[in-house]
């Protein structure tokens, strides 16, 4: 499949950009790629950074000030090989787009992220994660091939056998080693788009672990929700699915609602919390049992409100994701927990899933083995102190933070979770720079 050609052209006014925190909207000079054979022309010699669609919640995909090359018209999907599975496309194609056409034809992407709102590049320089990362570990594991340009006008080719240092500086990279312009990637054979889901209420962390360990042999995708509010007296919703096997459910019309505006204070509040956290466990508690539900309310619940994010008012939100090591898991996430109840802090929904022990695919991917921790926050004075705290937690139990989701981490705390930062370094295009690259690796 090839599509049409287009142009690539430079918007010489700047225009204000914010990444989906929202946490300001500082002035670019985007460019709008939408023909990959023209990308040399707009990349070489310049200095900037790829923007997919904007879902990384912080600096990653910003670059105050400066040049951004937006990615999203470079949305064409150029082979499929029914037989293998494997996909050739273009980096701004939409991961919704890649699984509703295949799943009909009984392939689909192996991992997806909490949104499929998500470009192919911007699955890449994250190495994302999903709900089923025990099974098939994370975005990157089934990229087999991908084009980059650098900023010196060279076009590179690379894959696991090709080129691999750069291949997996690429993964998990950031943007920072050239734009992706094309990627192959090997699909996973679909039996259809209906999941068997079961909603486990569960109380305490002992809970959670139990129920994570008799899961993960099972059921494909796990993750579950807790209240963070409920302190020392922790429950949660422990939520696993797994292909239904020739059963199909109730007709799923993937109706979008959207946040018609932004409030003027965050609706995430002290008062609101509580109530919010209360409700949601005892209407989760009501799905207990197996269901027959469509991938996407399942996959992605999220994704019927559409810009859901403007909920936390016009100062924006941070959200905290770490990972730590399975042995430390118990204690630091309890720490965590009590931290976070303890400030008065929190979000609606908080998310608690574990990572299996796999070779991870990129020099700076965030995903290893152990216990992730995922919270949304409102913009509030607390946060500071909350978040150095949490910072200690995590570090002290050797883990560290996902960029993806990350605004404020100090550097060293950076550098310290992630060892492999000089080998990345040597690897970079000297042009690429992002808000994120400036402020955890100094260029
Ligand atoms: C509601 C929600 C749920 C989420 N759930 C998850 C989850 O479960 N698991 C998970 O791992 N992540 C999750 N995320 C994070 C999201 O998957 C990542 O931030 C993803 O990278 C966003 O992709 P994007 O296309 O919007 O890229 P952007 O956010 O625009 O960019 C992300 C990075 O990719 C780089 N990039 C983009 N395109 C290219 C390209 N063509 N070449 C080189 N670099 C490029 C950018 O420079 C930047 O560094 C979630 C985000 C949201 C909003």
């Amino acid at each position: 499949m090839q599509g049409a050609e287009a142009m690539v052209y430079s918007d010489a006014s700047m225009r204000p950009v914010s990444s989906w925190g929202r946490l300001g909207a500082e002035p670019h000079d985007v460019v709008e790629l939408t023909d990959r054979t023209a990308i040399a022309a707009a990349v070489t010699g310049r200095s900037g950074i790829a923007h997919g669609l904007g879902r990384s919640y912080g600096d990653a995909c910003l670059n105050p000030n400066g040049l951004l090359w937006r990615t999203a018209g470079l949305d064409r999907l150029i082979s499929f090989d029914q037989a293998t599975g494997r996909l050739v496309c273009e980096a701004g194609v939409v991961l919704r787009d890649i699984s509703r056409l295949m799943i009909p034809r009984g392939w689909n992407l192996a991992v997806v992220p909490g949104t499929q709102f998500v470009t192919v590049g911007g699955a890449i320089a994250n190495d994302v994660h999903g709900k089923n990362h025990h099974v098939v570990g994370t975005f990157g594991e089934h990229v087999t091939r991908l084009k980059l340009i650098r900023t010196s006008g060279e076009t590179i080719e690379c894959g696991p056998d090709e080129r691999p240092a750069l291949f997996g500086a690429t993964i998990g990279g950031l943007g920072l080693t050239g734009l992706i312009t094309e990627v192959e990637l090997q699909l996973r054979p679909s039996r259809g788009p209906w999941l068997e889901v079961e909603t486990v209420p569960f109380s305490g962390l002992s809970g959670f672990f139990s129920l994570s360990d008799e899961s993960e042999a099972a059921w494909e995708h796990t993750v579950s929700w807790i209240d963070c509010t409920s302190g020392s007296a922790l429950r949660g919703l422990f939520m696993r699915a797994r292909p239904a096997e020739g059963r199909s459910g109730r007709r799923w019309r993937g109706r979008m609602r959207r946040v018609p505006l932004t409030p003027p204070v965050s609706l995430v509040n002290g008062l609101s919390l509580k109530p919010f956290n209360a409700l949601y466990y005892e209407l989760g508690k009501r799905k207990t049992g197996v269901q027959v539900v469509h991938y996407e309310p399942f996959l992605f619940p999220l994704d019927s409100v559409l810009e859901w994010n403007r909920l936390y008012g016009p100062k924006g939100f941070y959200q905290y994701q770490s990972v730590v090591p399975r042995a430390e898991a118990f204690d630091a996430t309890r720490d965590m927990l009590t931290a976070i109840a303890g400030a008065g802090e929190g979000s609606f929904l908080a998310v608690l899933k574990t990572f299996a022990d796999r070779p991870a695919a990129g020099l700076l991917s965030f995903a290893r083995e152990g216990v992730t921790l995922a919270l949304d926050f409102r913009t509030s004075r607390a946060l500071p102190a909350l978040f150095s705290r949490l910072d200690d937690i995590v570090r002290a139990a050797g883990g560290r933070l996902y960029p993806a989701k990350d605004a404020r981490m100090p550097r060293d705390f950076y550098q310290a979770g992630y060892p492999n930062l000089a080998a990345f370094t040597a690897l970079r295009d000297p042009g690429m720079s992002s808000g994120m690259s400036r402020r955890l690796m100094g260029f």
